[in-house]
């Protein structure tokens, strides 16, 4: 952790700005003219932050504190945003709304360069596509057991569109993603990448009332408006469509057992829910809740391996010897402190 580079804003990372305000922060020129302040091959300039809110009760609502920010600029690179990368504990100034409970990061990285950083995201469970292939199955299993009509479907953040697939197979005939990594469309099949849109979801990209279902997995806690992201959702659902969420349970025994240590308290992750303010996020965006509960994931050993705090070294031989004896393959269902939600647009 390079604590000692971190430019200070506001005299303190603990008195971040008021909401809306952008802090500059400053540690050199920068040496390529480039516009995006990114550590990349020169390290970074400099690096804008902006205080953010509570997404379920707005402006003005105090926060408690839980945990410092922890990292330094020269952390902020587009590996650090990439899909599944080895948890390392790096996480903004996490606070919980005194009001709701609501978990948020605060502040974070201005959108602009958020943006940046997942458009050069990388993509690299296809190890684990086939396991989560079977989760994320069962899920969508249960949403259509609350509808007989599901013909399309929209996937938000579906990296190389292993789901799609999966959709595919469950009998949707149209299917279409919205992917903001480059890298992780150019890995889709060819039947599929046509129906990936490199964007973030956001008002106006699709038609009103276009699906029947839309799903996220991995993805709500990692977006910086949710608020904005579940109204573009629900407008693009026909009335009735349904919604299918998976995301981190902040509230798990897992998260509460591990704190600051657990994988979940990730500079990647802008808010994180539990199953309450999983719920209220939802009705305050207009759906009714139909069903929630925690989520058994199919995982491999090795990515269980992949996910335990111990120093990096140690996994790295953990994970080699796993490699090797090939037990790093086999797959156990296990609680891993996930939640899901499925919603109807009322
Ligand atoms: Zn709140």
């Amino acid at each position: 952790m390079l604590m000692g580079s971190w430019p200070q804003y506001g005299g303190s990372l603990l008195s971040p700005p008021e909401t809306g305000a952008v802090a500059r922060v400053g540690t050199s020129t920068p040496t390529h003219g480039s516009p995006m302040p990114i550590a990349e091959e020169d390290g970074p300039a400099t690096l804008s932050f902006q205080a953010t809110q509570c997404a379920i009760c707005g402006p003005g609502i105090p926060a408690k504190e839980l945990y410092p920010a922890n990292f330094g600029v020269d952390d902020i690179t587009p590996a650090r945003f990439s899909a599944r990368r080895l948890p390392d504990r790096v996480h903004y100034r996490m606070v919980r709304c005194l009001s709701c409970g609501l978990v948020r990061s605060d502040p974070v990285l201005d959108e602009a360069t958020l943006a940046h950083l997942y458009a050069e995201s990388t993509f690299d469970y296809e190890a684990e596509t086939a396991n989560l292939k079977a989760t994320y199955g069962r899920y969508l299993a249960k949403l259509r057991a609350f509808s007989n009509h599901q013909d399309s479907l929209l996937e938000i953040g579906c990296g190389d569109g292993f789901f799609l697939e999966q959709a595919l197979t469950q009998g949707y005939s149209k299917v279409r993603g919205v992917e903001p990594s480059e890298a992780a469309i150019r890995d889709a099949s060819p039947a599929i990448r046509d129906q990936i849109m490199c964007d973030v979801m956001r008002p106006g990209l699709f038609a009103d009332g276009e699906f029947d279902a839309v799903c996220l997995f991995q993805v709500f806690d990692h977006v910086p408006h949710p608020e904005v992201v579940l109204d573009a959702c629900r407008a693009a659902l026909r009335p009735g469509g349904l919604i299918l969420c998976l995301n981190h349970n902040v509230e798990s025994v897992s998260s509460h057992i591990m704190q600051e240590r657990s994988p979940i308290i990730d500079i990647e992750h802008t808010y994180l829910y539990g199953p309450a303010t999983m719920r209220r996020i939802f009705e305050a965006g207009g759906f009714k809740v139909l069903k929630q509960g925690h989520v058994n994931n199919t995982y491999s050993v090795g990515y269980i391996t992949h996910l335990v705090p111990m120093p990096a070294r140690v996994k790295g031989m953990a994970l080699g010897t796993l490699r090797r004896s090939r037990l790093g393959g086999l797959t156990v269902p296990v609680p891993l402190g996930n939640l899901y939600l499925i919603a109807s647009r009322s």
